[in-house]
């Protein structure tokens, strides 16, 4: 059985708690990260940690106490749960005032709630998955407008997950005003020769830690990169297509909606970005 975080508190999961009451239940108040683990040590923690923060202050929400000594947290979870590859789940609701109400609750009397888990993935970086890439789909993006906040309201992505999976695929990419913007739980790229086309940052994304990550090493090993949307189109006749993300890296996209993308199997490009995120992010784990 898994030892979680809840409040302050080391606890056996079953006997984790947190009130019917709160706004994370009740009104999807709260905002995650999530953070994988490679040779038991956090990748890019700082990164997550700097983008919760981002969207604690975006939401208004009370800085939890906890909130310096996260690291520390993240890093016993790791210990008591003996972790070598992996994930941790963070999430922050505005906590449990003792009743419902659209209005926000009084930070003096309700503080927010946080809870911590390990989800345990050997074999997480060396993935069979990896070497053969994923089929995608293409939705319309009926998100809220406010993706850029990374917020626990995922029942879109949730939904676009299961139309992939009603269609025999392994992922959505979602569409906007003729643009891709991102997968439902991760970035989206395409390669064309040498550059690397995402979309630019802005509301209508989630600024992914892992993309920040491997936009750097992109450009350090001299490939262009060109942060502008593009279509499903473009992306059925790129080079090379991949997703990434904390859990899943840098992850190749072998089909867009029927059509083979390139040959139709992991191009060199993704390939080598992959091999080269996981080498560096392990020499600079915390
Ligand atoms: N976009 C969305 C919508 C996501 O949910 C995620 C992962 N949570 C990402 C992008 C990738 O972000 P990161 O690299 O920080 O995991």
């Amino acid at each position: 059985m898994r030892t979680v975080y809840v409040n302050g508190e080391y606890l056996p999961e079953n006997e984790a708690k947190v009130s019917i009451f709160d706004r994370g239940f009740l009104m999807a108040d709260g905002v995650y990260e999530v953070t994988s683990v490679l040779d038991g040590k956090l990748i890019d923690f700082a990164g997550h940690a700097k983008r919760l923060e981002r969207s604690l202050n975006e939401l208004d929400m009370p800085h939890p106490a906890v909130l310096p000594d996260l690291l520390e947290v993240h890093r016993e979870l790791v210990r008591l749960n003996g972790i070598e590859e992996g994930m941790i789940y963070l999430q922050i609701t505005r906590g449990a005032p003792n009743d419902r109400d659209f209005v926000f609750p009084d930070p003096k009397t309700t503080t927010p709630t946080v809870v911590l888990f390990t989800q345990n993935k050997p074999g997480l970086a060396d993935s069979p998955v990896a070497k053969k890439g994923i089929k995608v789909i293409s939705i319309e993006d009926q998100r809220w407008a406010r993706r850029d906040i990374k917020t626990v309201q995922l029942l879109f992505p949730s939904m676009g997950k299961m139309m992939a999976k009603a269609a025999g695929v392994d992922d959505a990419w979602m569409v906007e005003d003729g643009a891709v913007t991102e997968g439902t739980s991760n970035n989206a790229y395409i390669i064309k020769g040498n550059t690397i086309i995402t979309r630019h940052l802005g509301n209508e994304i989630l600024h992914g830690i892992t993309r920040a990550a491997v936009l750097r090493f992109a450009k350090e090993a001299q490939m262009q990169v060109e942060e502008r949307s593009f279509t499903i189109a473009e992306a059925q006749e790129a080079d090379e297509a991949f997703i990434t993300s904390a859990s899943t890296f840098v992850m190749p996209v072998v089909e867009v909606d029927g059509v083979a993308v390139g040959s139709g199997a992991p191009g060199p490009v993704a390939a080598r970005l992959r091999e080269i995120y996981l080498e560096e992010s392990r020499k600079m784990a915390v």
